[in-house]
Parts: structure tokens; C-alpha cells; sequence
């Protein structure tokens, strides 16, 4: 077994970003402030897949998902997991588990919390769980950053 950490920050889009919704973990926060990024900026499920792409030693989602490719404009990052979970698969690793710590003063994570886990594990293969934490008045006010670990288990397939 193999264990994979996972970091990820994406900056607020400006309040008037227009299309942009924010997306954390799968789940959809429409009116709140959206982040910016190539993808659906969907910070949870970046720093997850960025947990497990290390566990496995298949290099990071820079080199998966290229932000140079049209490919992965606007991608919803849920299925952009659930192809890292196939990676992993194709080169005989499992997830075991991951978890995920969000870092935000908005919106609260834990009504939602259930959601995101649902459906990060589905696409991950593996159970993910998801923990917010606020920033206390320490900062990270400019955008939301998130923290994962994972880890996998050889030898078992899908
Ligand atoms: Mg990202």
C-alpha cells in the first residue's frame, strides 16, 4: 500500500464572472462566489485526485489533465476523478480511502458535507471523506484551498 498527498488552491472569480458557478466536491453552490481555473475549479476533487495520482505514482493532474488542453476547458472535474480511478485501476492500485479538508469561510461545508462524499466516492472508487474547516480570521480570504490524503492498495481490480 501507498499513501498520496494532495494540495489545492484556486482563486474567487470576480463577482460578476459570468457562466462560473462554484463547485466544491461535485456539488454545486449556485450565488455563492465561483473560483477561477481552466476546469470547473472544483478545488476538493483537484486535491483529491492529486492525493491519489501520487499514492499510485502516476505523476499529478498538471500532467493528466494539462491546463494547455483544450480538452479540460470548463471540465467537470467529477469525471476527471473518475478517469484517475480507471488510471489507477489500469495499473493495478484501489483506493482504500481518501480524505479531504477544506479550507474556506464560505459557503459552510457541513450541511453539504454528505453530498460531496457521495459522490466523490463514486467516482474515486473508494471512500472519500470531506472535512471543512474555517480560517478563523487567518486569511486564505481570496480564494478556497484544500488538503487531501489517499491510499491505495495493490493488486486487487475494479
Ligand atoms: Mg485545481
Amino acid at each position: 500500500m501507498r499513501v498520496g498527498h494532495g494540495y489545492d488552491a484556486h482563486p474567487f472569480a470576480d463577482a460578476d464572472a459570468s457562466g462560473r458557478i462554484l463547485v466544491l466536491g461535485g456539488v454545486r453552490f449556485p450565488g455563492e462566489l465561483p473560483l477561477v481555473g481552466h476546469s470547473d475549479a472544483d478545488v476538493v476533487a483537484h486535491a483529491v485526485i492529486d492525493a491519489m495520482l501520487s499514492a499510485a505514482g502516476l505523476g499529478d493532474i498538471g500532467t493528466q489533465f494539462p491546463d494547455s488542453d483544450e480538452r479540460w476547458r470548463g471540465a467537470d472535474s467529477i469525471e476527471m476523478l473518475r478517469q484517475v480511478s480507471a488510471l489507477l485501476a489500469e495499473g493495478g492500485w484501489m483506493l482504500a480511502n481518501a480524505d479531504c479538508t477544506v479550507i474556506c469561510d464560505r459557503p459552510m461545508i457541513a450541511p453539504h458535507r454528505d453530498q460531496m462524499q457521495e459522490r466523490l466516492s463514486c467516482a474515486a472508487g473508494g471512500p472519500v471523506t470531506v472535512c471543512g474547516k474555517r480560517t478563523e480570521g487567518l486569511g486564505v480570504s481570496g480564494g478556497i484551498v484544500a488538503h487531501a490524503v489517499a491510499l491505495v492498495v495493490a493488486g486487487r481490480q475494479q
